[in-house]
C-alpha cells in the first residue's frame, strides 16, 4: 500500500480538529475532559471503532479505548496512545489563544500538544478502513486524561494495555526539525511543604516564622542543585492569604529531569534529604509521580527504521531523537515494548499562548502514520 494514495485533506481535517480544540480540556477539570472524550468517542465510532469508556479516578477525567475490526483481533497489535488533556485552563480560548489560522499555521489550546496528533492518527485509521486497506495487525486507540500532570491515574491502565500490544505509536508533537522521538529522559516530581509560625505581620512580626521565606530559601537551594546531568526546577508555589499575617504554610512542586536513571535516582535521594534551614520552621519533601527513563533498544530502533523508510518514500527525512520532555511513551518504552513517539503534527509554542501547528503537517504526518499502521507486522 502506498500511503500517498490516501486522500488526507488538511482543510477538512482542520475543521474537524477545530471542534476538538474548541472543547477546552484542562487536566484538573474532569467534566471538561469528559466532554472532550465524548467528542473523540463519537469520531472513533464514526470511523468504525467499538469503544469502551473507562471511568476516571483520583478526580481526573475518563479514558477511552477503541478497537477496530480485524480478522485476528486477539493478535498483539498496534496501540496508538495519546492524551486529550491540556495545560490550558478554561477560558484560554477567550483569553489570548482563540482558534485561528493564518496561512499554513493554526492556533488553539492543545492543538499541538496533542489534539492535532490524535486527530491525524484517527484520520489515518479512518482512511485506511475506507480505502479497504487491510492492516496486518489489529489497532487499538487509547485516549487518556491526565498526562499533563504525569499520569498519576492512568499509568497502570497504559502499562496493562501496552503489555497486550506489539508496538506503541504516540502522536505527541514532532521535534522541531520534524524528527521523531525514540527515547525520553527520566523525570521525577516532588511536593514541597514549608511550615512556619503564625504572628501578626504588622504588630509582632518578630514572633512569626514565615513559611514563604523558608520556601524561597529552599527554591534557590533546589534550583542550584542543577548540573549537566540533572535539572531541578520549582514550577508551582502557593502561599499566603493575608498580607498582615506571617504565613505559616507554603506549598510547592518541583521537577527533576535526567538522561540516565541513576542520575535521577540520586536526585530523588538529594531532594528527600532536604531539611529546614532552622529549627523553628519545617520543610518537607514528598515524592510525586515519576517517569522512568526510556532508552531505545534494538527493537525500538528497528521500528524507527520502518518509519524512516516510509518517510523517505514520502519525500522527507525523520531523525531519531531523545527528548527532554516526558510523555506516556516513557512508560511503554521503559517496559521494552517497541515505541515510537513524536509522530504527531509539526508546530511550536506548546504550553504557551502561541501554541500552533503547521496545517500541511496534518496530511504529511498522517501519511506517515497510515504507512506505519499498514506496514507493521
Ligand atoms: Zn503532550
Amino acid at each position: 500500500m502506498d500511503p500517498k494514495t490516501l486522500p488526507f485533506d488538511p482543510e477538512a481535517m482542520l475543521e474537524g480538529l477545530r471542534a476538538w480544540v474548541e472543547c477546552e480540556s484542562p487536566t484538573f477539570d474532569a467534566p471538561a475532559v469528559n466532554r472532550m472524550m465524548d467528542i473523540a468517542s463519537r469520531n472513533l465510532i464514526l470511523a468504525g471503532a467499538r469503544i469502551e469508556r473507562i471511568a476516571g479516578r483520583m478526580g481526573f477525567g475518563d479514558c477511552v479505548r477503541a478497537t477496530f475490526p480485524h480478522p485476528t483481533p486477539n493478535l498483539p497489535g498496534i496501540l496508538v496512545m495519546g492524551h486529550l488533556d491540556t495545560v490550558h485552563p478554561i477560558g484560554t480560548l477567550d483569553g489570548g489563544l482563540a482558534f485561528r489560522r493564518d496561512g499554513n499555521r493554526a492556533w488553539g489550546p492543545g492543538i499541538l500538544d496533542m489534539k492535532g496528533g490524535n486527530y491525524l492518527a484517527l484520520e489515518a485509521i479512518r482512511l485506511l478502513f475506507r480505502a479497504g486497506v487491510p492492516t496486518r495487525l489489529p489497532i487499538t486507540v487509547l485516549f487518556t486524561s491526565d498526562e499533563e500532570v504525569g499520569s498519576p491515574s492512568t499509568r497502570d491502565l497504559i502499562e496493562a494495555e501496552a503489555a497486550r500490544h506489539k508496538y506503541v505509536l504516540v502522536p505527541e508533537p514532532a521535534r522541531a526539525d520534524g524528527g521523531v522521538v525514540t527515547g525520553r529522559y527520566a523525570i521525577a516530581r516532588f511536593n514541597l511543604e514549608a511550615t512556619g509560625r503564625p504572628s501578626h505581620a504588622g504588630s509582632r512580626p518578630g514572633d512569626g516564622r514565615s513559611a514563604i521565606r523558608e520556601m524561597a530559601r529552599k527554591l534557590i537551594e533546589i534550583e542550584d542543585m542543577t548540573t549537566e546531568d540533572c535539572t531541578f526546577s520549582v514550577g508551582v508555589i502557593h502561599g499566603g492569604q493575608w498580607v498582615n499575617c506571617v504565613t505559616t504554610v507554603c506549598t510547592g512542586e518541583a521537577l527533576s529531569m535526567a538522561k540516565r536513571q541513576e542520575d535521577l535516582d540520586r536526585a530523588v535521594e538529594r531532594m528527600l534529604a532536604l531539611r529546614a534551614s532552622s529549627n523553628d520552621v519545617q520543610f518537607k519533601v514528598t515524592r510525586g509521580v515519576t517517569r522512568p527513563v526510556w532508552e531505545p533498544d534494538a527493537k525500538c530502533m528497528a521500528l524507527y527504521e520502518v518509519a524512516k523508510e516510509i518517510a523517505h518514500d514520502l519525500g522527507y527525512h525523520i531523525n531519531p531523537q531523545s527528548s527532554g520532555g516526558g510523555s506516556d511513551g516513557n512508560f511503554t518504552g521503559a517496559m521494552g515494548i517497541p515505541t515510537l513517539d513524536g509522530l504527531g503534527v509539526a508546530g511550536a509554542g506548546a504550553h504557551t499562548l502561541d501554541e500552533h501547528i503547521q496545517i500541511d503537517s496534518l496530511a504529511y504526518r498522517g501519511h506517515l502514520m497510515a504507512g506505519l499502521l499498514a506496514r507493521l507486522e
